[in-house]
């Protein structure tokens, strides 16, 4: 496997391939930044390998070839084009389906961030799940589980996808060069999330809004950390998860359970505000935040 905290699950998955038990409808939940889109596609290119090993693709047949040049005709990936997956995408879905296989083997689709469906999106793919035709995969990815309907979720095979082993993400993330930082051992469960930090050049910017959500009690200054969550609203989310650590580590020293509940109240509000509210004054936001916290 590419990525070393995921052997166990690939060791399961190979077991049920040999057994035959490969279900049809296979979804894959867990974390951002964990592994499943490249799980989904080794997955992919072993069910459409010639001649796979397990859950591990050849690399050197026909199906492989036209896999590495992204052009295989039996591999459908449905993308999600802004903010939700539609019913036309899924009937696209049902469509590649129907259709015999090119390659005269199995016929694959992967749909990532498949909670980002729209109700009808889902009972469109329900019937597809009911009625499966052989040769015929459906591999789903979501970091949202809770947001899938019971139909879709009673129809697949589920695999939690983790860092069962954080020994093993740690060194993998040691062997990027990255630094351990006091807040690192936060994303052991994340580790493709930091390597994207790292590429993104991004590390800097996350050891200043740890910096900043242990010191935001004493601060006043905001115009650096209302600069970084306003060029990436996906770091706010980083940025309030500082923040509960913080509070626990503070609940943990003898703080009144009272105010942990207001100030973790305030954060959530604050995170929701970021996440939620259209041309938010982001400075007056944060303000409030280090006000709520003082108290
Ligand atoms: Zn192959």
């Amino acid at each position: 496997m590419i990525y070393p905290w995921l052997n166990t699950i690939e060791h399961q998955l190979s077991t049920s391939f040999a057994a035959g038990r490969f279900h049809h409808g296979q979804l894959f939940s867990g974390q951002q930044g964990v592994g499943k889109a490249a799980l989904v596609a080794q997955l992919a290119n072993a069910l459409l390998c010639q001649q796979a090993s397990g859950v591990k693709a050849c690399g050197q047949c026909k199906s492989c070839q036209l896999n590495q040049a992204g052009t295989h005709p039996d591999k459908f990936n449905v993308v999600v084009d802004g903010q939700s997956i539609g019913v036309d995408d899924i009937r696209m879905v049902s469509h590649f389906m129907s259709h015999s296989a090119a390659q005269n083997g199995n016929k694959v689709v992967i749909i990532k961030d498949c909670h980002k469906m729209t109700t009808s999106a889902a009972n469109a793919l329900l019937k597809t799940l009911e009625e499966p035709s052989p040769q015929r995969f459906l591999l789903l990815t979501t970091n949202a589980v809770s947001q899938l309907p019971a139909t879709i979720l009673s129809r697949c095979t589920k695999t939690d996808v983790q860092v069962s082993d954080t020994l093993k993400a740690q060194h993998w993330l040691a062997s990027l060069q990255i630094i351990d930082s006091p807040w690192l051992h936060l994303f052991y469960q994340q580790p493709l999330l930091v390597q994207m930090w790292q590429q993104k050049d991004q590390l800097e910017t996350i050891d200043q809004l740890y910096k900043f959500a242990t010191e935001l009690k004493q601060g006043h200054n905001f115009s650096v950390l209302v600069d970084i969550i306003n060029k990436d609203n996906d770091l706010a989310r980083v940025f309030c998860l500082f923040l509960t650590e913080q509070l626990k580590q503070q609940l943990i020293a003898g703080m009144e359970f009272d105010k942990y509940q207001h100030a973790q109240q305030a954060i959530i509000d604050f995170y929701q505000n970021c996440t939620q509210v259209l041309g938010l004054n982001l400075s007056l936001a944060v303000s409030q935040l280090a006000y709520s916290l003082r108290r």
